[in-house]
């Protein structure tokens, strides 16, 4: 067909500028995301969209990434400015402070600087199931404080080591005292060797690391009461700041051609088509999300600020990673095929004219439909499976599956056109998918983090069915305080206490509901 033939070309060129190079793997905040956006709202307005946005078709939305050191911190210890993270780093509940001071190793006396080495008290809890080097740093910071110190510089030379680092989403509260935590070898044999009192200069303080990610969102008006959300992230991890990379190495652009140039190209094709097409009886509205790759930032944002009433929407189709249709199978993945009955309506996995089908019923996953299953909303997702580019920079335009990628738009459009004179599509609650932060550990709460979340505690997002924290009656929105003994300051430590516990233990869980605080019995 001429026209497939067509679409074919046109997914050629927006996938090819979209993963060059010149846009840097399109990072959330960055000029490459800056590129990314202007050429879809241009595409979007070449389509006949209205702007849907908050600025024209933009919608600004901030990432919380939690704190940082405000510039201009830092730690000198014997005359030599060390670098921050690499050398050292200020506990995230330190104290705010200036410190010009001396005193000797291991001393601990009132109105002194303590320099303290954690080798002792390893040692001493070197038998102790539960010893978790965070919270006794943080307890041993308190005695400090109340008895005198003014101010804490630790290190370790335990042969054991540790896994410190800084923890930006740690939100305990703040000591009275200013802690830091010293990793650079020479300065500590200095420490050791030294005869006389150490020399510690420093200033600390924090702020919130906040950087903002960019919706654009286009809206095919047919006056219709119902609307369809056409969504696709176009945000990607640039060099991999983010550690969402799988690439080691020298940094490298990450050009995401499959991951997801490749569904944001999906909806400029299936705006051209739905444009004064038959399936009016239901608007249509494109969005491109962005911070997606930090933990679905953008999608959440839009369910949370929607710029359509959200109970008009009808249902959601996202179009993440749909380049790399398999030549020799032809068959994709489809997603939330359980939150409608409507669904199998419309598709039936069996019949294989255009492509094989494999469904996944679970409306939750790693993507941005995700979010709109959380506000009971219809969703279905289409995924052409994950490769050995997957978050590499090799996951470039020319390893695309062009005409795969046509049959998928045809796909698509059928499903919307099947479902056109449908009423509005009724919602199934469907079992949650596994995360990988439960897989990884012997047990699990069941609770689906919410990665946005930035305030102290975890926060659930949702609860899955039968598994612990629901049999405990923990629901959406309960944020976890405290596990067992242990104080859950942010997702880290989250999943450092639940690597503490196996199968079959009962445990205590301290949770806020709203502005008040619980506490329930949950058996992993
Ligand atoms: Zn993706």
């Amino acid at each position: 067909m001429r026209a497939d033939r067509a679409a074919q070309v046109r997914f050629q060129q927006h996938v090819s500028y979209l993963a060059s190079d010149s846009l840097e793997g399109r990072r959330t905040g960055t000029r490459g995301e800056w590129l990314a956006r202007n050429y879809i709202a241009e595409q979007f307005r070449q389509a006949g969209l209205l702007p849907k946005g908050l600025e024209g078709y933009i919608q600004p939305f901030e990432v919380n990434e939690g704190k940082k050191p405000q510039t201009g911190s830092y730690l000198l210890v014997l005359g030599d400015t060390l670098k921050a993270d690499k050398d050292y780093f200020f506990f995230p509940w330190s104290a705010k402070a200036e410190i010009k001071d001396k005193s000797l190793p291991g001393v601990r006396e009132v109105n002194t600087l303590w320099i303290i080495d954690l080798h002792e008290g390893i040692t001493d809890n070197a038998g102790n199931p539960h010893f978790d080097l965070g919270s006794y740093i943080y307890e041993q910071t308190k005695k400090a404080a109340s008895s005198g110190a003014t101010a804490l510089l630790l290190y370790n030379t335990h042969p054991s080591g540790d896994k410190l680092s800084f923890q930006p989403k740690d939100r305990t509260e703040t000591l009275a005292v200013p802690a830091a935590y010293l990793r650079n070898e020479a300065a500590i044999r200095a420490i050791q060797v030294s005869k006389g009192p150490i020399y510690v200069e420093a200033r600390v303080s924090f702020e919130e690391n906040i950087r903002r990610g960019y919706n654009v969102i286009g809206y095919l008006d047919n006056r219709a009461e119902k609307t369809v959300v056409l969504g696709a992230h176009y945000d990607h991890l640039g060099y991999g700041e983010d550690n969402n990379s799988r690439h080691t190495g020298t940094p490298d652009i990450h050009n995401g051609a499959d991951d997801n140039a490749s569904g944001t190209s999906m909806l400029f094709e299936l705006a051209r088509l739905l444009k004064g097409k038959s399936a009016q009886k239901n608007n249509y509205l494109f969005i491109a999300f962005s911070g997606e790759e930090l933990g679905l930032y953008g999608s959440k944002y839009f369910t949370e600020k929607p710029t359509v009433d959200l109970k008009s929407i009808n249902y959601m189709i996202n179009m993440d990673m749909v380049g790399r249709l398999p030549d020799s199978s032809q068959t994709i993945t489809l997603g939330g095929y359980g939150t409608s009955p409507a669904w199998s309506k419309v598709i039936d996995p069996k019949k294989n004219d255009l492509l094989g089908i494999r469904i996944d019923s679970s409306g939750t996953g790693p993507s941005d439909h995700s979010s709109f299953y959380r506000k009971d909303i219809p969703v279905l997702f289409y995924f052409t499976g994950l490769h050995t580019d997957y978050h590499k920079p090799s996951d470039d335009a020319d390893r695309i599956n062009y005409s795969g990628m046509v049959r998928i738009l045809r796909h698509i459009e059928r499903t919307i056109g099947g479902l056109n004179e449908e009423p509005k599509l009724a919602f199934l609650k469907t079992r949650e998918a596994q995360t990988t932060t439960t897989a990884r550990f012997s047990v699990t709460m069941g609770i689906m983090p919410d990665y946005t979340y930035s305030g102290k505690g975890v926060r659930a997002d949702g609860v899955g069915e039968g598994k612990p924290a629901q049999k405990a009656g923990l629901k959406a929105g309960d944020i976890v305080l405290q596990i067992g003994e242990y104080n859950i300051s942010s997702m880290e430590s989250y999943m450092q206490t639940l690597g503490k516990f196996k199968k079959g233990q009962t445990v205590k869980v301290v949770y806020q509901r709203g502005d008040k605080t619980e506490e329930v019995s949950v058996t992993f």
